[in-house]
C-alpha cells in the first residue's frame, strides 16, 4: 500500500473514493481514483511533465501558495508510473 498516488502524487488518504479501482472492482493501493478506474489510467497519453503541470495547477485552483504547490509536484516524474513503466503496468493487473 502507497501513502501516496504513484501516478499524481496526491495522498491516498485524501481520496474520496480511497482509491482506484481495477477492472475486477478491486480496490489499488497505488493510485487514486482520479489517475485510475476500471483497470485503466483515466488519461492514459499524458506524460509526466503534464502530469505535473495540471496537478500544479489545480493546487493552485485550491488557494494554495503557488512555491507550497510547486514543493508538493516536483517529485511526479520519479513517482512508479514515470519512472517505472513496467513496473507501473504490473500493479494495474
Ligand atoms: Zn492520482
Amino acid at each position: 500500500m502507497n501513502r501516496f498516488c504513484q501516478s499524481c502524487g496526491m495522498p491516498l488518504s485524501q481520496d474520496p473514493k480511497h482509491g482506484g479501482t481495477h477492472s475486477n472492482g478491486s480496490r489499488s493501493g497505488a493510485y487514486c481514483s482520479y489517475c485510475y478506474a476500471n483497470g485503466e489510467f483515466t488519461d492514459p497519453g499524458i506524460s509526466a511533465q503534464n502530469m505535473q503541470y495540471s496537478c500544479f495547477e489545480k493546487l493552485q485552483e485550491k488557494g494554495l501558495w503557488r512555491p507550497l504547490a510547486w514543493l508538493l509536484t516536483r517529485n511526479v516524474p520519479r513517482l512508479k508510473r514515470w519512472k517505472d513503466p513496467e513496473a507501473a503496468r504490473q500493479v494495474m493487473h
